[in-house]
């Protein structure tokens, strides 16, 4: 107990969490992590959680999977990074021939950089600059959609909608056209084509709106919008990437062939810190020209291409075949829709029961404001052993792809009875 409480003191003196109120942190009863395994993660206490929402959506199949443990082993003999600014690095060519067999871009080109926000920033100013490099003036504008969210730095604020406590920003952010949905900005693209360079979507689900879903029809139709139109279409799946909605992309599901598509998060089932944004052929062509000329993407971070998170990223590409982890993914979506279905959404506490995959949002229906429900029925579900993480009043469920059946019974069990014991008046 003392050391459970000394290792919280001794993280809140030193450490700054992202969006978490620091003053009162340690009173929240946060996990101090130990070490983590298979589908838990066990605390400094020794206490064990099952990871419901794969440590902040990245974990596909789990922790220490000895498979990707031993990809990070044998590239670490290798070396473990090597810049890629003007060089290659052999893991790197394997990931991207790798991916571009798999990506629904086509003839892709892969950027990486580290974080999703990353990749987004990316794919913004290689969108601005295709149409400056072919000669194009006038196409500098953005369309984004309602409750968007593509990461923290202010280019992928001005794309998101705002919220999370992100409005004090408002002045650094640079102006977009705001859509409510996909037809709505279909209706932007025709209108305004001659002044955007791109419309920036999560395809299929609006992750940190609170598991928000669209009908994939009208992202087909925007899709078709931007081609009629010559609108570049950005498809940001950090969040819906590598098997979350049921197929490897949710790209796929819709129909839809992006110009760039952005992917982060799942990409090394967790292990490592990349992202990456692929580029048509199209795009990419429209970068070639003199050395050193003005048409080069002068962009790249630090540790773009990273050897060990490279490695890891292909292990985990295949493992994803060999282990069947889309078929699981389907099946176990079924039985989580079922479960919900029958367990939870009938509770007069909860509004709605979303579920694309095995990205789920639990909407509860708190009845005045400032209750904290979706604070109060994580905490329960915590103390039960589910580790859970709400957007709001959101109860976010995004298990590792990889659960099983007896997990998911566990997990609509518990947060049925943390609704019941934390969404109180
Ligand atoms: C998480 C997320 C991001 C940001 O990724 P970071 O790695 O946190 O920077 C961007 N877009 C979507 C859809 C996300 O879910």
């Amino acid at each position: 107990m003392a050391d459970h409480d000394d290792w919280v003191q001794r993280d809140a003196a030193v450490v700054w969490h992202g969006f978490t109120q620091m003053a009162a942190y340690a009173d929240n009863s946060p996990i101090v992590v130990e070490s983590a395994s298979g589908h838990e993660v066990i605390d400094t206490k020794g206490r064990r959680y099952l990871d419901a929402i794969s440590s902040l959506w990245v974990t596909t199949l789990g922790h220490r999977v000895p498979e990707l443990d031993a990809a990070v082993r044998e590239q670490l003999e290798r070396g473990a990074h090597t810049t890629m600014l003007g060089n290659g690095n052999q893991i790197v060519v394997e990931l991207s021939e790798a991916l571009a067999r798999v990506v629904p871009v086509d003839d892709p080109h892969f950027l990486y950089a580290s974080d999703g926000a990353s990749a987004v920033e990316q794919a913004l100013k290689i969108a601005f600059q295709y149409w400056y490099n072919r000669g194009v003036s006038g196409k500098t504008n953005f369309v984004g959609l309602a409750d968007a969210y593509h990461g923290d730095t202010i280019g992928a604020l001005s794309v998101g909608a705002g919220g999370f406590g992100t409005d004090l920003f408002d002045p650094l952010r640079f102006p977009v056209l705001r859509a409510a949905d996909c037809d709505d900005a279909a209706r932007l693209v025709a209108e305004h084509a001659s002044e955007l360079a791109a419309v920036i979507i999560e395809p299929l689900v609006q992750g940190a709106a609170g598991m928000l879903l669209a009908d994939p029809a009208a992202v087909r139709r925007l899709a078709d919008a931007c081609r009629a139109h010559d609108v570049l279409l950005i498809c940001d799946e950090i969040a819906t990437g590598f098997g979350r909605t049921g197929t490897l992309f949710a790209s796929e599901r819709c129909g839809v062939r992006p110009d760039l598509l952005c992917l982060g998060k799942g990409l090394t089932a967790g292990y490592l810190p990349m992202s990456a944004t692929a580029a048509s052929g199209r795009v990419f062509e429209a970068f070639l020209g003199a050395d050193l000329g003005e048409k080069t993407l002068y962009h790249g971070h630090s540790y773009s291409g990273n050897a060990l998170a490279a490695a890891v990223a292909l292990r985990h590409l295949e493992l994803i075949d060999s282990r069947r982890v889309l078929a699981n993914v389907q099946e176990r979506s079924e039985e989580l829709r079922d479960l919900l279905h029958d367990r939870v959404a009938p509770k007069p506490q909860v509004r709605e029961v979303r579920l694309q995959g095995l990205m789920g949002g639990v909407e509860l229906a708190p009845p005045t404001e400032g209750l904290r429900w979706g604070r109060k029925v994580c905490a329960a579900a915590v103390e039960r052993g589910v580790l859970l993480r709400p957007l709001g009043d959101v109860v976010v469920l995004m298990p590792p792809l990889t659960i099983t059946s007896a997990e998911i019974h566990t997990i609509v069990r518990t947060l049925s009875d943390a609704i019941d014991e934390g969404a109180t008046t």
